[in-house]
């Protein structure tokens, strides 16, 4: 694309950041189903009007025809957004229901715009002015409905007013070109109103974002906390039976005595680092307490030998304080429907891993029944 194309594009439909795409094209297509609905209503209610503004000489299309096609369309369109559209749960159906919307109101812009303009044609000079003020104050109301999307809303807005706007600067009356040019400047604030809405939106999702991640990421390894891991078993206890790895460093007091605090830190990063590494793409990773960790995912997509790998990752890891460490782990699965279920699988994992710890370290333990001993001394 080239800058001039590509600075029009972007004018009128800027990106949004990545990372809240998905959650804006939601709460946009929400939004937006609330307010064109408004909107349908409040152009069924005025489309009489325009069958007793129309000249008295016009067609039978501009005074009645138009006006019931408009009365349609609005109804149909009221009936249709009074149904619970689901959008803000799937975002290929906010997708096409923006999409749709744009195109919908671009359409009902164009009939609008046309009904106008040939009414002005063919109106008597002296009433001819009325016909900018419904044009210009159906498409600010229309804009402000549609203000959740910036595209539709400049659409609207370009459509209905552009042509009228043609009609007064070129009528050659010194009033009309008055009426343009606050017509135009009105205009300009409206788009700029829109561009900031759109603009604090996004704003406003970013930081709703950050708080979601500050609440529920530990802040030193940037792993998931355990409130995120609760949450996380609650969703994943409905697809199936899941399997918990409590994981504890082995001796740590000592190494934070040895190297301080700081340095205790760093090899608690450095052990996240390595869980991480190894099973992100598998489950959850958390941190779950000073130096305790765990892994959490369904039964069928966390392997048995992930202890195993775990425990080898972990020995064989370069330290930021130059020893070995060692992690000891218990290993539990079962169903969790509620927090309740939760709470046992937990508890089972935790016996297991104490069990680990009694036997010697450096080792995984299966709740209820051992899997691997390793007898390996710990740094
Ligand atoms: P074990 O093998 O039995 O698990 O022994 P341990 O020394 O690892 O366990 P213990 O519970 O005796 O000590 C845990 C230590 O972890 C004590 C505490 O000061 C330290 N700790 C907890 N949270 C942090 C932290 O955020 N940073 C650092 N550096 N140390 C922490
Ligand atoms: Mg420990
Ligand atoms: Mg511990």
């Amino acid at each position: 694309m080239s800058g001039g194309l590509y600075r029009i594009r972007a004018f009128f439909a800027p990106d949004i950041p990545d990372e809240i795409r998905a959650e804006f094209l939601l709460t946009s297509a929400v939004q937006m189903q609330k307010q064109a609905r408004l909107l349908f209503l409040a152009l069924l209610l005025t489309t009489p009007t325009a069958v007793l503004a129309a000249a008295p000489d016009a067609s039978l299309w501009v005074r009645y025809g138009a006006p019931a096609a408009m009365a349609l369309l609005c109804l149909a369109g009221f009936v249709n957004l009074s149904r619970d559209l689901r959008l803000g749960s799937s975002l290929r159906r906010a997708t096409r229901f923006t999409r749709e919307v744009t195109i919908g109101s671009s359409a009902m812009a164009a009939m609008c715009s046309a009904w106008c303009v040939t009414s002005w044609l063919g109106a008597p000079a002296g009433e001819r002015i009325y016909y900018p003020i419904v044009i210009a104050l159906g498409a600010f109301s229309t804009a402000y409905c549609l203000s959740s999307a910036r595209t539709a809303a400049f659409a609207n807005l370009v459509i209905t007013l552009v042509p009228m706007l043609m009609l007064l600067l070129t009528s050659g009356e010194r009033m009309d070109f008055a009426v343009a040019v606050s017509l135009a400047v009105a205009a300009t604030f409206q788009l700029h109103m829109i561009d900031s809405h759109q603009a604090r939106v996004v704003e406003l999702l970013r930081l709703q974002k950050n708080a979601r991640e500050l609440a529920l990421s530990d802040p030193l390894t940037g792993l998931l906390n355990r409130r995120a891991l609760i949450d996380n078993a609650m969703a994943l206890g409905q697809q199936g039976p899941l399997r918990l790895l409590v994981v504890d460093i082995d001796h740590f007091k000592a190494i934070n005595d040895a190297h301080g605090h700081d340095m205790g830190d760093e090899v608690l990063c450095e052990v996240a680092e390595r869980l991480a590494i190894r099973a992100d793409l598998m489950g959850s990773v958390a941190r779950i307490g000073g130096e305790e960790f765990a892994i959490l995912g369904r039964a069928d997509e966390l392997p048995e030998a992930l202890a195993l790998a775990l425990l080898h990752d972990v020995r064989t890891a370069p330290m930021p304080h130059g020893g070995q460490v060692t992690v000891s782990l218990g290993v539990a699965e079962g169903a969790v429907a509620n927090e309740d279920d939760w709470r046992d699988l937990y508890q089972r994992a935790d016996r297991a891993l104490y069990e680990a710890k009694r036997d010697g370290r450096n080792r995984a333990v299966q709740a209820e029944a051992r899997v691997e001993g390793v007898a390996a001394k710990a740094a």
